[in-house]
């Protein structure tokens, strides 16, 4: 009999053994992890640092001038993962508003992440994996609504976002020194924004954005709140893995649009809400430009697309990073392209890197018969034009600057060759110019015309 059972038996210790070997270890982890409110510190530490892989250039007298007066804007952050303020300066990860003036930066899209899966392996990136973003909701104390709910997650986010605005104006009476924040969420928001900006006041913009579908839980209603109550201006139905939406460009399948996904992308753009190509699969990424294409053509205007944070897989070969033919069809909409700062992106942690990046994506937008092609359809084309920043600061990510830095990289575009107005372009004016066209609902000519002459007065004194 012993020897009958001496096998299910051993299988069953283990079995137990390995059990409470589990749960204790959740338990303990679990609870390491909730108690000690240093790990969201800990954290952003690690993993959002400042590290450059080759020195920082030398700033010229020219471009420390220009960069006085530069509107300096950045497509894609993940801040509001990790932080309760953003009104005082730390060293922790990328992104404060103090930081922001200090890089005269203008304006900053805020990204809303609501599920990370983790551990996975493998080409691809499995959507049922153990979603680290349960970890970090608890172990930051954000509410049990945030802990495994991705719409508990966003609406977090976006309460977060708005107390940090109403904090920051509410400082700035009593201390003249406290940078405003400014949620834009209209054409006329970003029009008295752009005015007090040039004026010289201390104030940056936000900008709200999705980034994955999941977000909406399979409930395209939500997106009508997150736009209406919410005031977000950005969706970008992608993320790491594939969704109720969209394929992703690291997805296991990585198919096109669903018929929910072709719903919702609808429905953003009925809502003038700026489409974000970043993580969608080479098939989204047709369908969704097919769908953008067709409501310009209704609407008789261009209809910009970006892709907030990538780079471009004719320098680092890459699933996450863009085609050429990916690039050329970002330009077609009018869009930008958002050159990302890490090293998986553009292959090195380097500003150097990300201006070599820009260089190569102008290249591919120069290609002759794709720039004959703009110019007869759009009348002006400029491949500059389509060229932007999209850091991916407070991404999880090391960068060669924060935002306190953001001049090292007008200095690298200066030092591979392109211009003073290609700078101010490349830096700023080109994601000024549309969102203009997005939430202005304003044609080419006239963003074109408030965002390419943008310069703030120089401080006096
Ligand atoms: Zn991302």
């Amino acid at each position: 009999m012993k020897a009958k059972r001496g096998p299910v038996w051993r299988w069953v210790r283990r079995l137990l053994i390995g059990a409470t070997a589990t749960v204790v270890g959740i338990v303990v982890v679990s609870a390491g992890i909730f108690f000690s409110g240093a790990l969201a510190g800990v954290t952003q530490s690690n993993i959002n640092d400042v590290e450059p892989d080759e020195p920082l250039p030398a700033i010229s007298p020219e471009i420390r001038a220009a960069f006085q007066t530069m509107f300096v804007a950045d497509l894609h952050a993940d801040t509001l993962l990790w932080r309760k303020v953003v009104l005082n300066r730390t060293d922790r990860g990328h992104v404060d508003l103090p930081r922001m003036a200090e890089g005269n930066m203008a304006l900053q899209v805020f990204t809303m992440v609501s599920r990370t899966p983790m551990f996975s392996r493998g080409p691809c990136l499995d959507g049922d994996r153990f979603d680290i973003l349960n970890v970090l909701n608890m172990g930051q104390r954000r509410p049990i609504s945030a802990w495994f709910d991705p719409v508990g997650r966003v609406r977090f986010q976006i309460d977060l976002f708005h107390t940090w605005e109403a904090d920051s104006v509410e400082r700035a009476e009593e201390d003249l020194e406290t940078v405003r924040l400014e949620q834009i969420t209209s054409g006329a928001d970003l029009d008295a924004f752009v005015d007090a900006w040039e004026a010289g006041d201390r104030v940056v913009a936000g900008v709200l954005g999705i980034e994955g579908a999941n977000a909406l839980a399979g409930d395209a209603t939500l997106l009508d709140e997150y736009v209406g109550e919410g005031g977000v201006r950005m969706f970008g139905p992608g993320y790491l893995f594939d969704n109720l939406a969209t394929g992703s460009s690291t997805g296991c399948t990585a198919g096109g649009l669903t018929e929910f996904g072709v719903d919702v992308v609808q429905e953003a753009l009925d809502r003038d809400v700026l489409i974000d190509l970043a993580h969608a699969s080479p098939a989204a990424i047709v369908d969704i430009v097919e769908l953008v294409e067709a409501h310009a053509e209704a609407e008789g205007r261009q209809i910009p697309v970006v892709v907030s944070h990538t780079g471009i897989q004719a320098t680092v070969d890459s699933r996450r990073n863009l085609r050429d033919e990916e690039v050329r069809a970002v330009a077609s909409t009018g869009g930008v392209v958002g050159i990302g700062f890490w090293s998986g992106a553009i292959g090195r942690t380097s500003v150097q890197r990300v201006a070599e990046t820009l260089v190569a994506t102008r290249d591919l937008l120069s290609e002759p018969s794709f720039a004959e092609a703009m110019r007869q359809r759009h009348g002006r084309y400029d491949p500059v034009d389509h060229l932007g920043l999209g850091s991916d600061f407070d991404g999880a990510v090391t960068t060669p600057v924060d935002a306190s830095g953001l001049i090292y990289i007008a200095q690298a575009l200066s030092d591979v060759g392109f211009t003073e107005p290609e700078i101010r372009r490349i830096m700023g004016q080109n994601v000024c110019r549309v969102l203009y066209q997005t939430l202005g609902g304003s044609d080419l000519a006239t963003a074109a015309g408030r965002c390419h002459t943008l310069q703030r007065s120089p401080p006096t004194g």
